[in-house]
């Protein structure tokens, strides 16, 4: 019996763990990994052909099921989700020096990938009840510069894609998701990187599906393949013709193969995950002040992360305190996001544009916490949890 015993959906066969408490430090997330023997006999095909990398056979496979998976016609691998982004606002020649509007609330890579492009970010406020960004402050923003919108699923929860894509078809502006959260996600029975103009996913190791680093970018339109692939590959369409100013995006033959083999298993995962977000329920539902994602009847969840909002005006320990008695139990919950991006030095004093006098991402940066998710997470790790919170 180890910390890292595996979770049931049904949580049935978590007493097992129970005991002593933990001793290793448990993180908020965990990279799923691949069984090493099959893993090497991928090795073994990549040593034996020698091709490493440049859009290997594997990678040509994993973008096939990729795309087959996700119900998109365009489905184009990356070394990262950050250059992925870089790539999907290239991908529609917005006007220098014109704005995008995005959210603060985030990881830092949504904000720098627009003003890395010579684009201005511009930042409006998120919705109180699941922290993505709010339309109707997206709408208060939007001005003859605005060019685009680039919206996050934040912690998987998906944007209201209804009343952003009427804004931009409105507005003419294109519509990109940062979708890192939000892999295999779906919304209205729609999956996720069907959505706006462009959708980009990272497959970081702390991301659910995982490629320890990549990431993807999808369309709805299969003319976008080709002029992807050149953004991919230095613009570098043959031997003799170097068409458009590029960049290095492409994928490794080894990051594939882990794509591949995680395919199979990251479904397993997020069942186990499902299971552990209704023992969280439990555990933690009904605490003063503390407040458990909902996730909305028209979306199927990632399973990305699980987050709490900490109202210290109603609990007696504030999120800060509440992470550091974790932490003293080797329990590394994350602020994701804190600090918002209008904190950071390049958009500091940068305004957050609301319809509320304070904006409501100012409010909710010093409650999210998000709490370890993934399977290593045991019986006897939620009882130290658990005892943390209740002191509340
Ligand atoms: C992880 C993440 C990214 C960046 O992904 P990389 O693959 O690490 O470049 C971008 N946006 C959000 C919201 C993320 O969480």
């Amino acid at each position: 019996m180890t910390a890292q015993g595996l979770i049931s959906a049904s949580g049935a066969d978590l007493d097992i763990h129970s005991g002593p408490a933990a001793v290793a430090p448990l993180y908020v997330s965990q990279p799923l990994l691949p069984d090493q023997t099959a893993l090497n006999s991928y090795i073994e095909k990549i040593w034996a052909s020698k091709y490493v990398t440049n859009h290997g056979p594997f990678s040509l496979e994993l973008e096939d099921r990729l795309a087959a998976l996700l119900h998109v016609p365009t489905a184009k691998l990356f070394n990262n989700a950050t250059i992925g982004l870089l790539v999907a606002l290239k991908l529609f020649e917005l006007p220098p020096g014109s704005e995008v509007i995005t959210t603060p609330m985030t990881f830092a890579a949504t904000a720098h990938s627009i003003a890395w492009n010579n684009l201005r970010p511009v930042f409006v406020d998120i919705k109180e009840d699941d922290l993505t960004i709010d339309p109707e402050a997206v709408e208060m923003a939007i001005s003859p510069r605005t060019s685009a919108i680039l919206a996050v699923h934040v912690y998987g929860c998906i944007c209201d894609h209804g009343a952003l894509q009427r804004l931009a078809h409105l507005h003419g502006l294109k519509l990109i998701y940062d979708a890192a959260h939000a892999f295999g996600a779906y919304w209205n029975g729609c999956p996720v990187a069907s959505l706006g103009h462009a959708s980009v996913f990272s497959f970081h190791a702390t991301k659910l599906f995982n490629t320890l680093e990549g990431g993807l970018v999808t369309t709805n339109r299969p003319e976008d393949r080709e002029r992807i692939y050149l953004l991919r590959n230095f613009g570098i369409k043959n031997e003799e013709e170097v068409v458009s100013v590029g960049i290095n995006g492409k994928m490794n033959e080894l990051q594939a193969a882990i794509g591949l083999l995680n395919l199979d298993i990251f479904e397993g995962e997020r069942e186990k995950r499902k299971g552990l977000r209704q023992r969280y329920r439990q555990v933690l539902g009904g605490l003063d002040g503390v407040l458990l994602q909902e996730v909305a009847e028209h979306i199927t969840q990632s399973e990305q992360y699980l987050l709490v909002r900490i109202d210290q005006e109603k609990s007696r320990l504030n999120r800060d305190e509440i992470k550091k008695k974790l932490a003293e139990k080797q329990i590394f919950a994350r602020k994701y996001f804190y600090p918002i991006c209008t904190d950071y030095e390049p958009f500091r004093n940068m305004p957050i544009i609301s319809k509320r006098a304070r904006p409501y991402a100012q409010v909710a940066k010093h409650q999210v916490l998000c709490l370890p998710f993934h399977s290593g997470v045991t019986e006897a790790h939620l009882d130290l949890i658990a005892a943390v919170f209740q002191a509340c």
